[in-house]
């Protein structure tokens, strides 16, 4: 039988395929052949022992020393009257030193000799405070460098031929099976290798410089040089990014033949007369971006945009647009909120920003005027029919919700465009759901972010989704100055930025301090406080409200804001902060998205240290809206020059978006910044980072764009399309999908 990538791994290594089904859950030759090294060692260049790190399951390669074999009495001679034995092997690297102990394995010192220089693998256990690999695997490597070998060794692995190589390859092991024993299964696995299909195409290769996909394997499990790995990993790093990026092209390419209602724009209709009324002028982004907006509408294909812009670069207003383009075209427009707050907030917004273009049916509202409704879970039950009934017969313009809007008894009369605010707060499964109702129009759709997402987190990602960038703020807004109040060393700088805040509610403004918690021992709280390295809960909303009120702003009207509270009381404290009626809001980080009061010009951050760098910036994004300067304070006691206080002094230092998106995507592991994407059992991404390989990526997407533009059922490149199908059925590709 031939032998392939699929074929399964015990027609190829034999009983060993069992071994490796359990050590790294490989079942046939390509799973084998796409667990990479971890790393390559050079052929006599000694491993450093001063680095071993107790616990750790490690391959080193030294020269031993010395072995001695001693004789211990304690537990008495056995049954012929012998002693038994106790081998101590003492291995170098040329300056530290490492023990080796064998028991009752005499024979060890016969190949083990003063000089040789070997491969030994085991865990790192401690004997009188020095290391000590107890029972090590060994492997001899003093055999010349592709010469004769002498097939059988004590590990029992068979094949070591790929040990005479110059560079060894080491792989990632938990000590089921070496690293040795993997190398000669992998080079089994290789040399049986017959039907090889490269899944890149040769022009592709060609143009990218890539080795074709045996030279790749071999390169990257059996290299001669650095120069053989480089370029064997250089493939198949772009690999990875290629079938990625064609399971999201493909998956346009789908969305883009579905059918939609176009919703032309209609001179003299509402979006007109909204402009208008404007009260400012669209920033150029904001122009450039409506423009796309209103060019995908009025397509008959779904528009699937994914808006980016920095906190107050004034997306709403694109929106809203968006949404009265719909309206003029006789359709309906869904915003969706992630919180209730935010719903109701959007609702507040975008009534008041429409005025009497909002009072469609009412009394005062102008001629052709629409109407705007709010869905939210807390609704009672007659203002809840009422809703649903304005969706459905289509008085409702604009239906703002919160995941309520999801429900299979909100039904639309011709809805037309959905917009998403703050993509990362929901469920790509929600997003689905609400495009995804039966019709056979799909609704065309806008997500909107305030997270700013590297380039490439959103090729990979998002990469359903075109992309329009709003980058910059609108004018006069100036950015949001940050400090780092450590109030451990400097109490009295705290007390200063108290007094701050005095001063600017002094002046008629307002300020939030924001909480990890809300202290009243709910469950939230207790999370919160858990934290393995956390030492104390952390501040409270409540105790904090309380104490401020008592000491440092008495005399100040201050709030409190929480997702405990009941939601009506949630809307009194939100209007009544809005209204200037409260001074100080002490919230949690339910202020942190999108909540907009222009009067507000301090937010105090305590326990800064607690959120992570977007979340941070999203939260000092809620100051400097109006016309007035914001003031960030990151309040810590993170000690200087520990990491969490460094991230911080980072934040503080830049005011751009992207970069602290940056400094947060380098900061997570590869799987935490690409979420569900990643979520699969076998993780598609091995060597390419969407963090480290934009130029990659870049390079895979129009690759990508272009095969599937010639050739979408990848007819003509049946190697491709089965590794795009699997990565299609996978978790992975099943997120995707939905999207
Ligand atoms: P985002 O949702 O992007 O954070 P918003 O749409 O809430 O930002 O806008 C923030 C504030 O800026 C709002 O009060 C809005 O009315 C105002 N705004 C939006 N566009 C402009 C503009 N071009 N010029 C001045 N102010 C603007
Ligand atoms: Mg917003």
């Amino acid at each position: 039988m031939s032998v392939g990538l699929d074929t399964r791994l015990q027609f190829v290594v034999g009983k060993d395929a069992k071994r490796l089904l359990t050590a790294l859950d490989v079942r046939t030759v390509g799973e084998l052949l796409t667990h990479y090294p971890r790393r390559y060692d050079e052929r006599g260049v000694l491993s450093d022992l001063s680095t071993l790190s107790r616990g750790a399951y490690v391959t080193v390669q030294a020269r031993v020393r010395s072995a001695v074999n001693r004789t211990y009495a304690k537990a008495g001679p056995d049954r012929k009257g012998r002693n038994p034995v106790r081998t101590e092997v003492v291995v170098t690297d040329g300056t530290g030193d490492l023990q080796l102990v064998f028991f009752k394995q005499p024979w060890r010192t016969n190949a083990l000799k003063p000089g040789a220089l070997g491969l030994f693998a085991g865990k790192v256990g401690e004997f009188n405070g020095r290391p000590q690999l107890l029972h090590p695997e060994c492997v001899l490597l003093d055999i010349p460098i592709d010469g004769a070998v002498e097939t059988s060794t004590e590990t029992g692995a068979g094949d070591v031929l790929w040990l005479t190589r110059p560079i060894i390859a080491v792989y990632p092991t938990s000590g089921r099976l070496t690293s040795w024993q993997i190398a000669a299964c992998t080079s089994t696995a290789l040399d049986s290798l017959e039907d090889i299909d490269d899944p890149v195409p040769e022009p592709l290769r060609a143009r990218r410089g890539l080795v074709d996909l045996r030279t790749a394997l071999d390169g990257v499990h059996r290299p001669y040089t650095d120069a053989d790995h480089d370029s064997a990993r250089a493939r198949l790093r772009y690999d990875e990014a290629l079938v990625t990026q064609v399971v999201l092209a493909r998956l346009r390419h789908r969305l883009e033949g579905l059918p939609a209602l176009p919703r032309k724009p209609v001179p003299g209709g509402l979006a007109d007369r909204f402009d208008q009324r404007l009260p400012f002028t669209l920033t150029d982004g904001q122009g450039r971006v409506g423009s796309q907006v209103a060019a995908d509408l009025a397509r008959n294909h779904p528009m699937h945009r994914l808006l980016q812009g920095e906190v107050g670069s004034g997306k709403t207003v694109v929106a809203l647009r968006a949404m009265l383009q719909v309206i003029d075209a006789g359709g309906q427009a869904a915003l969706l909120a992630p919180t209730e707050v935010l719903a109701q907030q959007h609702h507040r917004a975008v009534t008041s920003m429409l005025g009497d273009l909002a009072l469609g049916g009412m009394l005062g509202g102008a001629e052709g005027a629409t109407a705007v409704g709010l869905l939210t879970g807390s609704l009672g039950v007659a203002a809840r029919r009422q809703a649903l009934l304005a969706a459905a017969s289509g008085t409702a313009g604009i239906v703002v919700g919160t995941h309520a809007l999801l429900e299979e008894s909100v039904q639309f009369a011709d809805l037309g465009l959905v917009v998403v605010d703050e993509q990362h707060r929901f469920g790509v499964e929600q997003r689905a759901a609400l495009t995804d109702r039966g019709s056979v129009a799909r609704p065309h759709v806008l997500v909107m972010t305030a997270t700013p997402i590297p380039r490439t987190v959103a090729m990979t990602v998002f990469g359903d989704l075109d992309v329009s960038v709003l980058a910059e703020l609108p004018a006069g807004r100036r950015p949001v100055q940050t400090s780092v109040v450590p109030a451990a060393e400097r109490p009295t700088w705290l007390e200063r930025g108290w007094q701050r805040v005095r001063e600017e509610v002094a002046a008629g403004r307002q300020a939030y301090v924001v909480c990890p918690r809300i202290g009243d021992g709910s469950q939230t709280d207790q999370q919160a406080g858990d934290g393995p390295e956390e030492q104390s809960p952390g501040h409270g909303v409540l105790a904090t409200a309380e104490e401020l009120a008592g000491g440092p702003l008495a005399g100040v009207r201050v709030g409190v804001l929480h997702g405990r509270l009941a939601p009506d009381d949630k809307d009194r404290v939100m209007d009544r902060f809005a209204a200037g009626e409260v001074d100080v809001l002490v919230a949690t980080t339910v202020v942190e998205v999108g909540v907009d009061v222009p009067n507000a010009t301090v937010m105090v951050v305590m326990d800064a240290d607690r959120y992570g760098l977007s979340q941070l910036h999203q939260l000092r994004g809620r100051v400097g809206r109006g016309a007035e300067a914001g003031l960030c304070l990151l309040v810590t006691e993170a000690p200087p020059g520990s990491p969490a206080r460094e991230r911080l002094d980072q934040v503080a230092a830049t005011t751009d978006g992207f970069e602290v998106s940056r400094l947060d995507v380098a900061l997570r592991r590869e799987g935490d910044v690409l979420g569900a994407l990643q979520s699969g059992s076998r993780s598609s991404l091995r060597l390419l980072s969407v963090v480290r390989h934009e130029d990659v990526i870049v390079d895979a997407r129009a690759d990508a764009a272009e095969l599937v533009a010639a050739d979408p059922a990848l007819d003509r490149h049946p190697a491709l399309a089965r590794r795009v199908a699997a990565l299609e059925q996978t978790a992975a590709g099943a997120f995707i999908d939905k999207t």
